[in-house]
């Protein structure tokens, strides 16, 4: 049973940052992870901060997709639908749009935002089974019951002794392959006076679970994510998402590539190849971008790119597939963005 918490609707956009700092408090907006990990005993506030009414305020950000010189700027609250069916994100930032629509359901997809994305967390079924006492990310110090455990789903790039858990995000695959940055209000200075927000790339938002796999962002209490940027560069139109999974819908990557590539005269200028449904974090593989650049975009030299992401993934004896499963899906979404633009 859910215990007893708080609800606090705010509609203060200048405080909301403020508010996170209360102790025991978790924000609300989609609520399509928080919920779900209420009801089963795993995350237990004591107070909910629901900030959807943010989205209707007219003077603020928070639930508005803007085109600029510069790129696009997504509000924290844009639910993932909006977001993937946007006219600019399909025609811009194609892998983006791919990456969203292969993610849960139209249900889910309707009320998850762009922030709760970004905070999204894992499908491993020991952290959320409350009945296994042994996890370090949802207790810390217990342990980890996945690396003796079965560990099929979990992850081959990135772990540590202390948590193997895959990050199961679509949409921030995508994002770490257009170079998307996270923008944070948070109010900073020894009295928690004066909001500022600070910017940070998406790519060094997640964290490596290293020795403390409960601490999973770079962000903490004080501080709420506004919206998220995606540059104008000549990558993102030339970019798809390839995932594979168990069926063919609602359900999470166990493998996923998504990549971005700017050609010009025969000749890859500059790739990103992001990984997901393998890695304790949205995962990109400057291996295989620095043996994309520079070359013509063959098949082999994709299959080069492929051997080269995979080259330090460590998997248990359940999820040996997943290495040549990425591979696959690395050399078949490059061949997607080659035809793509
Ligand atoms: Fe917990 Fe991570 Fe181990 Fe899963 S892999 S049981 S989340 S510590």
């Amino acid at each position: 049973m859910t215990a007893p918490f708080a609800y606090v609707r705010v509609t203060d956009d200048a405080d909301a940052a403020l508010d996170t700092a209360t102790p025991g408090t978790q924000v609300l907006a989609g609520g399509t992870t928080l919920i779900d990990l209420m009801r089963l005993g795993v995350m237990s506030p004591t107070r909910l901060l629901d900030i959807n009414r943010l989205a209707a305020s007219p003077s603020t950000r928070w639930g508005r997709i803007e085109e600029t010189d510069k790129g696009l700027s997504i509000g924290a609250l844009v639910r993932n639908s909006e977001l993937a069916y946007h006219p600019a994100v399909r025609a811009r930032f194609p892998v983006l749009s791919q990456a969203l629509l292969s993610g849960a359901s139209p249900q889910l997809r309707n009320m998850a935002t762009t922030a709760g994305n970004l905070m999204q967390r894992t499908r491993c079924a020991y952290f959320r089974d409350v009945g296994v006492a042994a996890c370090n990310k949802r207790n810390p110090g217990s342990g980890c019951a996945a690396w003796d455990g079965f560990a099929r789903q979990h992850a081959i790039l990135g772990g540590s002794r202390d948590c193997i858990a895959v990050h199961p995000s679509d949409m921030c695959v995508a994002m770490v392959a257009l170079d998307a940055v996270v923008h944070v209000r948070g109010h900073y200075g020894a009295a928690g006076e004066g909001v500022t927000e600070r910017e940070i790339p998406v790519e060094d938002f997640h964290l490596l679970p290293g020795a403390t796999p409960a601490r999973e962002t770079t962000i903490g209490p004080g501080e709420l994510i506004t919206r998220v940027t995606l540059p104008a560069t000549r990558l993102a139109a030339r970019s798809a998402y390839v995932k594979a999974r168990d069926r063919a819908s609602y359900a999470f990557a166990l493998a996923s590539a998504g990549v971005a590539l700017h050609v010009e005269g025969g000749t890859i200028r500059a790739a990103r190849v992001a990984l997901g449904g393998v890695a304790t974090k949205p995962w990109r593989s400057r291996e295989a971008e620095q043996v994309l650049e520079g070359h013509e975009p063959t098949d082999a030299l994709f299959e080069r790119a492929a051997a080269a992401a995979l080259a330090t993934a460590q998997p248990r004896t359940d999820n040996r597939f997943k290495v040549p499963l990425a591979k696959a899906t690395i050399v078949r979404a490059l061949a997607r963005a080659r035809e793509a633009a």
